[in-house]
């Protein structure tokens, strides 16, 4: 039996990343600090093939047995725990992405990074193609993101050359879908929780920046693809469609059935305007393609947000 570690398990993207890695006969070791994860998020994973370990991974990874395949996925993911967590954010991409490095090594494990969109800052090239490199404040609040995946991605670019370790760097774009963090401050569960309790609906700015989002089976899908493969440069996985984050809150609000109104706020610092990933390379090198549209991701997204506020 294959065997896995996923960093960040108890986070949205890793908790999905465990099931289905437990669906394909992998056993799994699911490790988080439990800062933005959440151990509810691993509950339905009974079993003895799934172990979870608390442990923060900027400091020296411990574990015991042969270990396959290592997904690194630890991370805060949204703009206000950037805010909230400036430092953790910045040693969770750098010192624990060198320790998980570390311990592909000494386990001779395949390991994959879980990059981000984040990395090409606030585009000059739209729609982003993974030769672009980027346009990043390293001084502004998103630098801690940024420039940790940034540095995260040349450490793990390192491993390779140095010490041949196999290496993938997969650069995630928009997810969204059920086990989003309610009070993340990113849009989709800002918009659903104000929507279900008819609050005004906050759209930064005057609404007119563009996000392209993607359902979380996909990319889980994508995730596995890539760490099956034997690309070591950075592929791009998303969905292409794209729409402005006023047309996002009006999704969310009719879908929801809400009479909440759609108010404007400040643009926050550095807000990319436009973000559409190009998947040339995903589709021709994977076999990857987008199959759950926004309109078919929403309903059970919709779903989890309504039995997460007990409506
Ligand atoms: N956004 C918004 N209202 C909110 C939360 C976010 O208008 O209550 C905007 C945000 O400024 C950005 C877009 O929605 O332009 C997507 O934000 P999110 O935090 O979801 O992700 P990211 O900026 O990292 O793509």
């Amino acid at each position: 039996m294959p065997r896995a570690l996923v960093t960040g398990a108890a986070g949205f993207i890793g908790s999905h990343l465990c099931q289905y890695l437990l669906d394909r006969g992998f056993s799994v070791v699911g490790m988080d600090n439990l800062i933005t994860g959440d151990t509810a998020n691993l509950q339905h994973l009974t079993g003895s093939d799934f172990v979870f370990v608390r442990h923060d991974v900027t400091n020296y990874i411990n574990l015991e047995g042969p270990l396959d395949w290592i997904f690194h996925f630890a991370s805060p993911a949204s703009p206000i725990d950037y805010l909230r967590v400036p430092i953790q954010t910045l040693k969770v991409g750098s010192l624990g992405t060198h320790n998980s490095l570390g311990l592909a090594k000494a386990k001779r494990a395949r390991f994959l990074l879980a990059s981000t969109s984040e990395i090409y800052g606030d585009p000059l090239v739209h729609p982003q193609r993974e030769d672009y490199w980027g346009n990043v404040n390293p001084v502004g609040p998103r630098g801690v993101y940024d420039e940790a995946k940034r540095f995260a991605e040349a450490m793990t670019m390192a491993y390779h050359r140095v010490h041949g370790v196999e290496t993938r760097i997969i650069r995630i774009f928009n997810t969204f879908g059920p086990r989003m963090r309610l009070e993340d401050g990113r849009a989709i569960p800002a918009f659903f929780t104000q929507a279900l309790r008819g609050e005004d609906v906050t759209v930064f700015g005057d609404g007119s920046q563009t996000r392209s989002l993607c359902y979380i089976s996909d990319l889980v899908d994508g995730i596995f693809r890539l760490m099956s493969s034997d690309l070591t440069d950075p592929v791009n996985v998303g969905n292409p469609q794209e729409l402005t984050i006023r047309q996002l809150a009006e999704k969310i609000v009719a879908l929801t059935g809400s009479r909440s109104r759609i108010v404007n706020r400040p643009l926050p610092v550095d807000d990319p305007k436009v973000r559409q990933p190009d998947i040339t390379r995903a589709r021709a090198l994977l076999g990857w393609e987008p199959r759950v549209s926004l309109d078919e991701g929403l309903p059970p997204t919709l779903e989890y947000f309504r039995k997460r506020l007990g409506l």
